[in-house]
């Protein structure tokens, strides 16, 4: 039994941790496409260079190659009884080429995993977030405890103020993404994914296949939920 899963949702919806659990408990690896670009970093042929160039300019990656990629990747060992999808396909012509790439080795798409989270909670979890070196990770606005949140008024009073984050016990100052302190940029993130992410919906639902989840609630309980909903396969 194969089992190839998709996972979408919008920023904030928790699916790195939960693609995580889906790997350690099905044992079928995530798939990550902008992972698998980003590594090309390492590479200089002129394919690597190109996708860096396109990658740079906040473009997508043309089908052709990005298509072209994910076969190599599920053709690795580690791949062969399935893999989590994270960030493919992102447009129909990706979605219908997987669908024939599965269907020429005897597999499908078992689940479409939509991460469902409202996009003003994704906006806070976003612009509210912090972490630490270990990579543990705190909220101002909704996991707050044994740190000390702040925002500070720069001198200059034409910008706005700036979280600053410390935990209480040790004094360690908390780390947040730049991309995430600008309102703007987590802005463009989310109306990005409604633009891509609404026809494909769409294009899986009249499938059959799309399982909706709510990811507003504990990691445990989405985790729950997404066992429950892979089990119906
Ligand atoms: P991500 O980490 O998913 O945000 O992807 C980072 C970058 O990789 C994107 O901005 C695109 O340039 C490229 N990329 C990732 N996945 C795809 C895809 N399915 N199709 C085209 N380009 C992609």
């Amino acid at each position: 039994m194969s089992l190839y899963v998709i996972l979408m949702g919008v920023q904030g919806a928790g699916k790195g941790l939960q693609a995580k659990l889906i790997e350690d408990h099905y044992g079928i690896p995530q798939v990550s496409t902008g992972d698998l670009f980003r590594a090309m970093r390492r590479r200089q042929d002129e394919l690597a260079r190109k996708v860096q160039d396109i990658m740079a300019s906040g473009q997508l990656v043309d089908d052709d190659t990005t298509n072209a990629i994910v076969a190599d990747r599920l053709a690795q060992p580690d791949a062969r009884t399935g893999v989590i999808l994270d960030g493919y396909p992102r447009n129909q012509i990706q979605a219908a080429f997987l669908e024939r790439h599965l269907q020429e080795k005897c597999a499908r798409v078992n689940a479409v995993l939509l991460l469902e989270l409202e996009l003003y909670v994704a906006f806070k979890r976003a612009f509210g977030r912090v972490s630490a070196g270990d990579g543990a990770s705190f909220n101002c606005y909704y996991n707050a405890d044994g740190v000390d949140f702040r925002w500070e008024s720069p001198a200059d009073s034409a910008y706005p103020p700036r979280l600053t984050a410390t935990v209480s016990a040790s004094g360690e100052n908390l780390r947040r993404r730049p991309d995430d302190a600008s309102g703007d940029a987590i802005i463009k993130r989310i109306d990005t994914y409604l633009e891509t992410t609404q026809p494909l919906i769409s294009y899986f639902e009249a499938k059959g296949i799309v399982r909706k989840i709510n990811a507003d609630q504990s990691i445990e309980a989405v985790w729950r939920d997404i066992r429950r909903a892979l089990a119906t396969n």
